[in-house]
């Protein structure tokens, strides 16, 4: 990382998932190298800093913002001996704890082993190595090939379970007809089951932590005498894992085949430029990015930081700013339309609404050409 504010940003973020996951964050360790040690990630200097520390402190796990090779996670596990997570394994831990449909469990329980595979193997080289050169061929390698295979088939019947639910659920989105169908789209801890809520007056899970939403939540929402269905996806995140990409491939198709992408973004956040870029990137890869789309940018209401200047309206400085001056920010130029709301507070709703409707109606009537 070069900059020093977006390192913090980036351990802020670390700490929050963290949180999130059940742990109390002790102590923050950074280090600017021009590139990862190939071995163990970070420099031998600071890989027995942080030994030291651990030892001293009694702490129990090492996180690492990045995503570590099987053999430098394997490399420090053995310097540092302690135990060490990895960004992907930290969020693929969160969506094992809060997966409750069927079908979230089978997809995280797909990823994790698509995760370990490659990790076992190293781990068990190993145990190989330090046996020997001779009887390299022994139990232990019996024993690599039995829980490889058991692995490898598991996946495969993770998969075909997937595909089955995957073709259901096809089914049930063919199913509901010509209704104009929005998803709710944005980077995790937004506000979008807020919103979905406000909107559509059920009870979706909202909660102060990252992934609240697991499952999509589909609903039917009607405004101005026009219905239409709305689509609570789970939270994008700056480096998801790849793996959870791949295997949520029935949640991301709920965007992939929405009409219109409602994309929700945390004013708040002092990423939140970063944030947008993330889902952008993401609705690319999944090939999302030309659907309609409107910007909302929500929490209006929320000033936790500190005006520096003046004049200075960049996302770290908002204090006190009323519509009209949201209204005269970069944001409100985008080339989608834009509306400023508070989920909390419902501060401009019927703007919000008015927007959406709009929006609605140019689908449904580009459907329904005949029909007043
Ligand atoms: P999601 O992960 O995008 O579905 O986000 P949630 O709807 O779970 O909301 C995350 C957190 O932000 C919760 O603690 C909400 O109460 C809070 N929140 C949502 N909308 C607003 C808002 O407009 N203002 C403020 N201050 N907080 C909000």
């Amino acid at each position: 990382h070069q900059d020093e504010d977006k390192l913090q940003e980036y351990m802020d973020e670390l700490e929050f998932l963290a949180f999130t996951a059940g742990a109390t964050v002790d102590r923050r360790f950074t280090q600017k190298l021009t590139q990862p040690d190939s071995k163990t990630f970070i420099g031998s200097g600071k890989a027995q800093e942080i030994k030291e520390y651990v030892k001293e402190h009694a702490i129990g796990t090492v996180i690492f913002d990045d995503e570590l090779s099987p053999s430098q996670l394997k490399n420090l596990e053995r310097e540092m001996e302690v135990k060490i997570l990895d960004r992907t394994n930290l969020i693929l831990d969160i969506f094992a704890q809060r997966a409750t449909t069927s079908y979230a469990r089978t997809q995280v329980e797909l990823a994790q082993y698509q995760y370990l595979l490659p990790r076992l193997t190293r781990m068990w080289t190993h145990l190989e190595r330090q046996k020997g050169g001779i009887g390299m061929r022994g139990p232990g390698e019996t024993e690599i090939e039995t829980d490889r295979r058991i692995i490898r088939d598991r996946i495969s019947l993770l998969k075909d379970k997937l595909k089955t639910i995957d073709k259901q659920m096809a089914t049930q989105r063919n199913n509901r007809g010509k209704v104009v169908r929005a998803a709710l789209v944005g980077y995790t801890n937004v506000g979008k089951s807020t919103l979905m809520n406000a909107l559509s007056k059920s009870e979706v899970f909202a909660e102060n932590k990252l992934f609240a939403t697991l499952d999509t939540t589909v609903r039917k929402v009607v405004i101005g005498n026009l219905p239409f269905l709305l689509t609570d996806t789970v939270g994008f995140i700056r480096k998801l894992p790849t793996q959870l990409v791949e295997s949520f491939k029935s949640t991301l198709d709920e965007v992939r085949e929405a009409d219109l992408l409602i994309h929700v973004v945390d004013i708040s956040h002092e990423s939140f430029e970063d944030h947008i870029d993330s889902v952008n990137q993401i609705l690319m890869e999944i090939n999302a990015h030309q659907k309609p789309m409107i910007m909302v940018f929500n929490k209006i209401d929320d000033f936790s930081y500190q005006k520096k200047d003046e004049d200075d309206l960049t996302p770290s400085t908002r204090k006190n700013i009323s519509l009209e001056e949201w209204k005269n920010t970069w944001m409100a130029k985008s080339k989608y339309p834009t509306v400023f709301i508070s989920a909390l507070t419902k501060e401009n709703f019927p703007e919000m609404k008015k927007l959406i409707y709009d929006e609605v109606m140019k689908i449904h009537i580009s459907r329904f050409p005949y029909n007043d």
